[in-house]
């Protein structure tokens, strides 16, 4: 949208106004407290009474699809978007009517936002510039925030001269010239190949422990969110599904549409009287809590369902089926199996020595076995 990129100079610029000592060497970091945040365009729920509580200096990621709200709420914490209702507090502060430029807040932009017609060092500096640091002061800080993203000498290089990897560390150098207490960054790395993408979420996650900022990230990719957060928040039509560390969302997913945006699982229905949880004329073990919920679908996740000796029947959570299709991928193989009641279900395995001669073919029977540990019931309710 074009009035993002103007969003992003008008930050830029709006720098000036702001009031800080440059000269200490330590951020402190303030947390987020979002509190019933609502924002409508016309019908469209963009945020729909958004809570959310970002700790100091944590690295939180908003995590979902297109159009689910991601960018308008990193909007509502830069401040260049005003919500319907609601309130916003960095630390103790109350700041849903502050300026952008008041909020002491660093923004990353999916498009970069440079200036194309300055140097690296203009366009890096331009913040302190328009703050009238002093020139040695500000040639420092430039370089130093230039090294910080690896681009140290670059300064002299035009915007145009260089790949978009090293805009995209000169938009990060920018937005963290000035020492921000909280940055935001909106899909920073979506416009980059594939390794490249690797290679900067490891190092955008080495940057935030070294500068220590609360820091919020915007990504559809749910495989980035794993790697670089420390909670992600999964949003989804304006609302935010759940907030967990990456570890959770993906083995106690709140609910299906969590279950299903984060990695691959299958659903079975299966019915509940009391504590007991039935599938066909089987009761499962599990060890975790079940949901309050009356449509509970258990969740079975690929890599956690192991194939065993066909026609076994000791052991807990078996299910017998017939191999419908058997893809090799090279680290692993997946196996889908039709159950009995017509279920399609989903195995991944190991390759090792031997593996892929002992596969079962097309059309064989098999047996799958789930462990008690990794037999989650969820609300299948919400998708
Ligand atoms: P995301 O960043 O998750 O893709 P957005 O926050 O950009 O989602 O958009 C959320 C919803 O709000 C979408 O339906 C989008 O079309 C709508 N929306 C966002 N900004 C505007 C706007 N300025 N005018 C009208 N609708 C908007
Ligand atoms: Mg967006």
């Amino acid at each position: 949208m074009p009035d993002r990129y103007a969003a992003g100079r008008r930050w830029a610029r709006s720098a000036e106004l702001k009031d800080k000592d440059l000269t200490q060497d330590t951020i402190s970091a303030l947390p987020i407290t979002v509190r019933n945040v609502t924002k409508t365009y016309g019908a469209v729920h963009a945020l729909d009474n958004v809570s959310l509580d970002v700790k100091s200096g944590e690295f939180l990621t908003l995590l979902g699809p297109s159009g689910s709200g991601k960018t308008t709420l990193l909007m509502v914490l830069a401040g260049f978007t005003r919500p319907d209702t609601g309130s916003l507090k960095f630390g103790e502060a109350e700041v849903i009517r502050t300026a952008p430029h008041l909020r002491d807040v660093g923004m990353v932009f999916q498009n970069y936002a440079l200036f194309p017609h300055m140097t690296v060092a203009g366009n890096v500096g331009y913040p302190l510039r328009l703050r009238r640091v002093p020139k040695p002061e500000a040639a420092a800080r430039i370089e130093r925030a230039l090294e910080t993203v690896q681009l140290g000498g670059y300064g002299e290089r035009r915007i145009d001269q260089l790949s978009g990897g090293q805009k995209q560390r000169v938009a990060l150098a920018r937005s963290i010239v000035f020492e921000p207490r909280i940055l935001l960054m909106d899909e920073p790395l979506s416009a980059l190949d594939k390794k490249l993408r690797d290679r900067m979420q490891i190092e955008l996650r080495h940057l935030h422990e070294k500068l220590g900022m609360t820091t919020v990230y915007v990504t559809h990719d749910q495989r980035e969110a794993l790697t670089m957060s420390d909670r992600i928040a999964v949003v989804n039509h304006g609302k935010i599904m759940q907030l967990a560390t990456p570890q959770q969302l993906y083995d106690l997913p709140a609910n299906r549409f969590v279950a299903d945006f984060i990695g691959d699982s299958t659903f079975i229905p299966v019915t509940r009287s009391g504590d007991q949880v039935v599938y066909g004329d089987t009761a499962l073990e599990y060890t975790g809590a079940l949901p309050d919920t009356a449509t509970l679908v258990l969740m079975v996740r690929p890599e956690r369902l192991r194939l065993v000796p066909q026609g076994a029947t000791e052991g807990s959570n078996l299910f017998q089926g017939t191999a419908s299709e058997v893809v090799y991928q090279g680290d692993s193989y997946l196996m889908y199996a039709t159950l009995a009641d017509g279920t399609e279900i989903s195995l991944r395995g190991a390759i090792r020595g031997g593996t892929v001669s002992n596969l079962p073919k097309v059309g064989d029977p098999v047996t799958l076995a789930l462990d008690p540990a990794d037999t989650v019931l969820i609300d299948g309710g919400q998708t």
